[in-house]
């Protein structure tokens, strides 16, 4: 697929709904990835991004990262106020939502339809996200039945809807003992751990209690899906439960 250059700006507005530009061109994977991590930071903080905090992210230097910006504020993807940050527009929204849902609806089509295990989706989506049009997206999400949650557990949302997890979602470790709820999401940034995961009978959907805690940084006994585990700090952190 022949993709315009990144700097090219003589398509500014989107086609509306489709996250494409003017003429149906998609963005480049450069521009899509800045609008998703523009968009992530923009959600946890709700403040305007500093240039900083960006380059941190997707660990480049401070330098490209406002090369890029600047690239996204003359695509009308975003406004950039010097010395206040960095936000996304409408437009902006529109990409980073698209791109996030297509990761998704990959993610699913990678282990229901083709089998790949759950630690292997992340990094083969991050990649065909950019590939596969909203369109092949969509149909795939029909075949699949509508899934309203990728392996992970994250929502698979309208694509003018934010996540709905914000601000409800607990990471395990910070659950006292005698606590219940549900497993919703695991973290899907590191491979090694899912594995682990998988290995352990561990995934979204199941119930979870905790046990006790135990003292100096030695973990929680958890009950998960009715089977006892100890989770030390390091994966608690990755496992996102909600309270009953
Ligand atoms: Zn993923």
């Amino acid at each position: 697929m022949a993709l315009p250059p990144s700097d090219d700006t003589s398509n500014r507005q989107r086609t509306p709904g489709t996250g494409l530009r003017r003429g149906g061109l998609p963005f480049t994977p450069a521009v899509e990835d800045y609008a998703k991590a523009l968009y992530r930071l923009e959600q946890s903080t709700h403040d305007p991004v500093a240039t900083g905090a960006l380059a941190a992210r997707l660990e480049i230097s401070a330098p490209s990262a406002s090369n890029m910006l600047r690239n996204l504020e003359q695509l009308g993807l975003a406004t950039v106020a010097p010395g206040r940050g960095a936000r996304l527009t409408a437009a902006g929204r529109d990409v980073a939502r698209g791109v996030i849902r297509r990761h998704r609806i990959i993610e699913c089509f990678l282990t229901d339809i083709l089998h790949i295990p759950w630690d292997c989706v992340h990094e083969e989506a991050d990649l065909l996200e950019h590939a596969v049009s909203a369109r092949v997206a969509e149909a795939m999400w029909e075949a699949l039945g509508r899934p309203d949650r990728d392996p992970h557990g994250d929502p698979i949302t309208a694509v003018d809807d934010d996540d709905p997890d914000f601000g409800v979602l607990e990471a395990l470790d910070t659950w006292e003992a005698g606590a219940t709820g549900v497993l919703v999401r695991v973290s899907d940034a590191r491979p090694e751990a899912l594995r682990y995961m998988a290995a352990q009978g561990i995934s979204p959907g199941l119930d979870v209690s905790v046990l006790s805690t135990e003292p100096f940084g030695a973990g929680q006994r958890v009950r998960i899906g009715g089977l006892d585990h100890m989770v030390g700090p390091e994966l608690g952190r990755l496992i996102f439960v909600q309270r009953i």
